[in-house]
């Protein structure tokens, strides 16, 4: 069986490279005579494995010093929690309501706080990026960065005056430079641009640890994870390895930069595709679509799922739309080579011909 291109929102496609790099130390790492799999923790091996995972980190998204970088479990989903439990301190936090995740987020936060929601663009069924006004004494500003299930993005970071941002980088987390700077925390599933499922990045501006409510968790709390270099109990071993492996993948692809440039021409050729289109259209506002996420519709719901069939059966799978949204999404994160795309929109082309 050859291997598809597979367009799924998460867990998504992982480098070639990097599975063949797992599949050839699998069994034995290095001089070890085991697996990753097997290894302690507090393995010498393990250790040297995880630490070069963090640095690897800190080069390809060019953290600066005062941040602390985690791998936690429990997904994003975990970090919802986290945050606010974390950052909220008995005061409130704004929250910009993007999207699915982001209103998940901000749902999960108003149990340990008060939540302000900045701007929402709930009832245009998510569309685009909201307007949003900042309350001036937030805890903090939480955002996502990128809308996984409606295809949209943040074309800008904003400005918070002072006001620690938080933000969910989940499905785009180094596909894009961001200035690291400009945030107090970024969180994101390893999923959907870095590893298998069952990790978490974290990375936290020092001065943002220490706040948490009595109630957090130990495992949830920052400031005691940090302390813990991730480790407080037993880390997701294997998933951080292979995220380390992603990390070295990515340099070598010449580091974020030089994907970002790939990734913005991907999205390119599936909209240019879009809007000439006579049977297909975008879903997103032109100014906040993804590059990571292409939501897309034929209009009719039996021609999409036509479409969605005949495109597996090409070896072009997982194209159908979040089921709350239905209709189509491509997910063309990193590991997704622009052959992929170019297979895609030539599918599409074809497939108008016999059904527009
Ligand atoms: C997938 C996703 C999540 C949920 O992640 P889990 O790891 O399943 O908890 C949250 N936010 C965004 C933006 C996502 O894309």
């Amino acid at each position: 069986m050859d291997r598809v291109f597979n367009f799924a929102p998460g867990p998504s496609m992982l480098p070639l490279p990097v599975l063949e790099q797992v599949q050839r130390e699998l069994l034995c790492y290095g001089n070890t005579g085991m697996s990753v799999m097997e290894m302690s923790h507090r393995s010498k091996m393990y250790l040297e494995i995880f630490n070069r995972t963090v640095a690897d980190l800190k080069d390809v998204m060019g953290i600066p010093e005062g941040y602390k970088v985690m791998f936690l479990q429990g997904g994003a989903t975990a970090m919802f929690a986290a945050v606010a439990m974390n950052l909220m301190d008995g005061g409130k936090a704004d929250y910009v309501d993007s999207g699915n995740f982001a209103h998940n987020a901000l749902v999960e936060a108003k149990k340990y706080g008060e939540v302000n929601v900045a701007g929402s663009s709930r009832e245009d069924g998510y569309s685009y990026i909201p307007e949003y006004t900042l309350s001036p004494d937030a805890k903090y500003v939480h955002i996502t960065t990128n809308n996984t299930i409606y295809g949209t993005r943040w074309d800008h970071i904003p400005q918070t005056n002072g006001v620690p941002l938080v933000a969910d980088m989940s499905s785009n987390i180094l596909s894009e430079v961001y200035d690291v700077s400009r945030f107090g925390v970024i969180y994101a599933g390893a999923q959907k641009n870095v590893a298998p499922a069952g990790v978490v990045i974290l990375i936290v501006r020092e001065d943002l640890l220490g706040h948490e409510l009595p109630i957090t968790p130990k495992v949830m709390s920052f400031q005691k994870m940090a302390d813990a270099d991730s480790m407080l109990n037993t880390p997701n071993c294997f998933g951080i390895y292979v995220a380390g492996l992603t990390f070295q993948w990515i340099k070598a692809q010449g580091g974020v930069a030089a994907l970002e440039k790939v990734n913005i021409e991907k999205a390119k050729l599936l909209y240019d595709f879009l809007d000439e289109s006579r049977l297909f259209r975008g879903t997103a506002r032109a100014k906040d679509r993804s590059r990571m996420n292409v939501t897309f519709v034929t209009g009719d719901a039996d021609k999409d799922a036509l479409f969605v069939k005949e495109a597996a059966a090409q070896g072009l799978v997982n194209l159908k739309g979040h089921r709350i949204v239905g209709g189509m999404r491509a997910s063309i994160y990193n590991a997704m080579p622009i052959e992929g795309v170019r297979r895609l929109v030539a599918f599409m082309k074809d497939f108008e011909v016999k059904n527009a």
